[in-house]
């Protein structure tokens, strides 16, 4: 493995390049790829930004170019129009003194320089892909010569639901092409671009960045040992949960933790050492794609589980090495995003739970469980939300014909509308009491202690600041108008995707699309509701030039 740039074979403008940046040494990706795309490979490169991923990638490109050969031999897609200015200012620095030409193009800008610019040639193009898709149908950009594509960020450019998009971009290409696929997390869908236009790739995974302190929130809750599975259900209630592990010590306990969350709803596997490889691979296997968002494991079954996407892990136990706890919850708030840690601590438990505070050199804060009350209010909320969609979808014709019906027949409205609720309420509730759950105060601790318990640092009953400010966040979306809808043959991909390129806002955020004729809302975090608002353009969608404001 080479340790310094000058023992990889890349031609001399580009050495000279690198030196003039003051650069070293290769990062560990870019000595990982480099010698691999010099050589002609397919790579999959797992790596997030700030690793020299562009480099990487873009070191070799440059390389290989015929510079001014009057083609477009180098193509990169990327999901936002900020990265494609990136990687291109990068494309410029590296290639500075190769000169090579490089064209951006990207949604939400008029068409006209951006021709003018493929029409003079140019030897690489980065992009978005649905403006890439518009130039080549509209003639202007030929990808016949491509000899290598880059896809950066893929993971983002899928969940933004460009998948179709790139499909179209990558037939455009030579069989011949070179590809080096750039993701930070390696979903299905991922993997099956790689099977379908990969040959033969080499698959780079850099190692997981130390997941550092502020990336997981830390904290447990103490509650006696034979509530801990009712405890958990609360729990699961009350966190927005995307997808969890959670750990207990043995085979038993994760059965019947399994089996009592998917009772209530979520659906929870066990994993434990009992089970054949065959029955494992095909747990995680339904876990990585999304099937199940639950896995109850042993720390041995868990073992080698390399999953990104974990919002949250569950110590069902505290185990006994603090070491393990360290593993356990590195196993979320990876790749750039925050997880949650909870740790069920009996009282017991408290000891350990002091050496792992010491072992991680921070506090795990103790946090009231949601109350029963609590829960009831977060169902009411959910079920007055759901009459809330309807009376915006306002498609309950049939059910409007009813309430006429009981209103000839002399009742009030509003009377009818509150019977509705109660039995809307009495289908969805009594399968799911909240678990009764015995608060630890209200037994005298063994040995007739009388401490109270340790760390209880919010008043019962009282979400901590952080719990609270955690479910605003989600549910702080602010609705937009958009004045485009089913006349103008809109589809919700249509919406994602021009919000996405054009206002720079993350596919995978994007709330409630109701389309209504002549008019549609969209809901959007509100922290990103001034910028998708800033863009001086209207939107482009499906062929025609959309307004957003605030509904
Ligand atoms: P990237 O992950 O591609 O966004 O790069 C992150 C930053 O690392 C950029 O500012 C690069 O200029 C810088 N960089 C890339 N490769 C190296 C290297 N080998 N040595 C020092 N800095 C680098």
């Amino acid at each position: 493995m080479p340790t310094s740039f000058t023992a990889l074979p890349l031609h001399p403008a580009l050495q000279q390049a690198i030196a003039d940046q003051g650069y070293t040494a290769p990062t560990p990706i870019q000595e990982a790829l480099i010698p691999l795309l010099l050589e002609g490979r397919d790579v999959v490169g797992r790596a997030q930004t700030g690793t020299g991923k562009t480099a990487a990638f873009a070191l070799p490109l440059l390389h290989q170019l015929n510079v001014g050969a009057g083609v477009v031999q180098g193509l990169v897609l990327t999901p936002t129009r900020e990265l494609a200015l990136q990687v291109t200012r990068a494309l410029h620095t590296y290639g500075a003194h190769l000169r090579a030409r490089t064209v951006t193009v990207y949604g939400g800008q008029p068409y006209g320089p951006q021709i003018k610019q493929l029409r003079r040639g140019t030897d690489v193009v980065v992009g978005t892909p649905g403006r890439l898709i518009d130039l080549m149908e509209r003639g202007v950009l030929d990808l016949g010569h491509v000899q290598t594509v880059v896809l950066d960020e893929a993971d983002e450019m899928l969940s933004m639901g460009f998948v179709d998009d790139i499909e179209t971009l990558l037939q455009a290409t030579p069989s011949t092409r070179q590809t080096a696929f750039l993701s930070a997390t390696l979903p299905k869908a991922i993997r099956q671009l790689c099977t379908r236009y990969q040959q033969d790739p080499v698959v780079c995974e850099m190692k997981h960045v130390q997941a550092t302190a502020d990336q997981i929130e830390h904290r447990h809750h103490l509650v006696h040992q034979h509530d801990k599975i009712a405890a958990l259900t609360r729990l699961f209630e009350a966190e927005p949960i995307e997808s969890a592990l959670v750990f207990a010590h043995t085979r038993d306990r994760t059965d019947a933790v399994a089996l009592a969350l998917t009772e209530r709803g979520y659906p929870a596997e066990s994993l434990h050492g009992g089970m054949s490889q065959q029955a494992r691979e095909r747990v995680l296997r339904r876990f990585r794609d999304g099937q199940l968002s639950v896995l109850v494991g042993t720390d041995v079954a868990a073992r080698g589980l390399d999953i990104d996407d974990i919002t949250h892990v569950f110590n069902h136990d505290l185990p006994r090495d603090p070491e393990v706890y360290v593993h356990r919850v590195g196993r979320t708030g990876r790749a750039g995003r925050t997880g949650t840690a909870i740790s069920l601590v009996a009282p017991h438990d408290k000891s350990r739970l002091r050496r792992i505070e010491r072992f991680i050199k921070q506090s795990i804060p103790g946090r009231p469980l949601p109350t029963a009350e609590d829960l009831e209010a977060r169902r009411t909320q959910a079920l007055v939300d759901r009459v809330g969609v309807w009376l915006r979808r306002g498609r309950c014709t049939a059910e409007r014909t009813l309430i006429d019906g009981l209103v000839a027949e002399g009742h009030d409205v509003a009377a009818v509308a509150a019977a509705a609720l109660k039995v809307a309420r009495e289908a969805t509730e009594p399968k799911q009491p909240v678990a009764p759950v015995q608060p630890v105060e209200a037994r005298p601790a063994r040995g007739g202690g009388k401490r109270p318990p340790a760390r209880r640092a919010s008043a019962p009953g009282r979400p901590d600041r952080r719990d609270r400010n955690h479910r605003d966040r989600d549910h702080d979306m602010v609705t937009l108008k958009l004045n485009t809808g089913h006349a103008h043959g809109i589809h919700p991909k249509h919406i994602v995707r021009s919000l996405a390129e054009n206002g720079g806002i993350p596919g995978r955020v994007i709330g409630r699309i109701d389309i209504q004729q002549h008019h549609t809302h969209v809901d959007v975090p509100a922290s990103y509701v001034d910028r998708v608002l800033a863009q001086p353009k209207p939107y482009p969608m499906n062929a025609r030039q959309v307004t957003v404001d605030r509904a």
